[in-house]
């Protein structure tokens, strides 16, 4: 079983106490139980604003509806996966600041949320880790080592990087075993996306010869734009990478989400964003 107690838990009951939410996960089996360790998969692109963390909460709650045991890793100092599961990032005991210095284990560190989802939550202090990282010797590792000291309960786990290539991006594509890329359907949202091939290649050469590029997840598709449409059509063949289908389409519906501490998956369960999600976990099911 996942480990589903932990120090953390009475903050997150606390937090969630307050937002009076309850749980609504479709408990499951998962596909094939055998299988020795999670799928750990990155969300990074160093861009902000291109729908990396609604992406990694999307897709964490449609997995665990769809009966995958999932665990969500907060990357970022800003903590807006954290804030949108619904935990208070300001109040977090331990985050996954004290994982990287080793002042904790992911077991001690994991929040219970709504949906089905386990967090490792970020906090400011994770600012920090960056530059308490940079003179140790095999930094790019260590969340890797944490997360195979972890343990086998889960099915995938999901990290939601900063937007930056720093140690902590290079921290997530080590511990990853495959890439997704999330972009928006526009011509700016390509710039710098040929710097993080280059930095993925590096890491595959040097840190970590089995990270997988799985593609482009399109977001933010506004499929009534032209413009949208020849940027999607486009940018498979131009970064040679298989593009994610659907794309997701772009919809106030997820500016509404992160401040219920859910995700569109279950604030507007039947929205096409929602169902775009589910669409895209069901192809990833079939990888993990
Ligand atoms: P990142 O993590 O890459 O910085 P976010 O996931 O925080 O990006 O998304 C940036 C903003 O875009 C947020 O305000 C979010 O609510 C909004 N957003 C994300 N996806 C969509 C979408 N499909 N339609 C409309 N707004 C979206
Ligand atoms: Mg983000």
């Amino acid at each position: 079983m996942a480990p589903r107690t932990g120090k953390n838990d009475e903050t997150t009951a606390q937090r969630r106490g307050t937002r009076g939410s309850t749980g609504s996960a479709t408990p499951g089996a998962s596909l094939d139980p055998g299988r020795a360790g999670p799928t750990t998969i990155a969300l990074a692109n160093q861009k902000g604003g291109v729908a990396k963390t609604t992406s990694v909460a999307s897709l964490g709650a449609a997995l665990a509806e769809q009966g995958q045991r999932v665990l969500l890793v907060d990357l970022d100092p800003q903590a807006c996966l954290t804030f949108s599961l619904g935990v208070d990032p300001d109040t977090v005991e331990l985050s996954v600041h004290d994982v990287l210095t080793g002042s904790a284990e992911v077991g001690d560190v994991v929040l219970t949320c709504d949906e089905g989802i386990d967090l490792v939550p970020s906090a400011i202090d994770l600012a920090g880790a960056e530059a308490m990282l940079l003179p140790r010797p095999g930094r790019e590792y260590v969340l890797r080592t944490a997360l195979e000291g972890a343990d086998t309960a889960y099915d995938v786990v999901i990290l939601d990087c900063s937007p930056s290539l720093g140690v902590l991006t290079l921290n997530a594509l080590t511990a990853a075993d495959a890439l997704i890329i999330p972009m928006p359907c526009e011509m700016l949202s390509h710039r710098g996306v040929g710097q993080l091939l280059d930095t993925v290649a590096d890491v595959q050469k040097i840190l970590n010869r089995d990270l997988e590029v799985w593609g482009i997840l399109p977001t933010l598709f506004d499929g009534r734009s032209n413009h949208a449409r020849e940027v999607l059509a486009d940018v498979g063949q131009r970064y040679d990478l298989p593009v994610l289908d659907p794309p997701i389409p772009k919809t106030v519906r997820f500016a509404e989400a992160p401040a219920v501490g859910r995700s569109i998956l279950s604030t507007a369960r039947s929205s096409k964003g929602a169902q775009a999600y589910r669409e895209v976990a069901a192809s990833l099911l079939a990888r993990l």
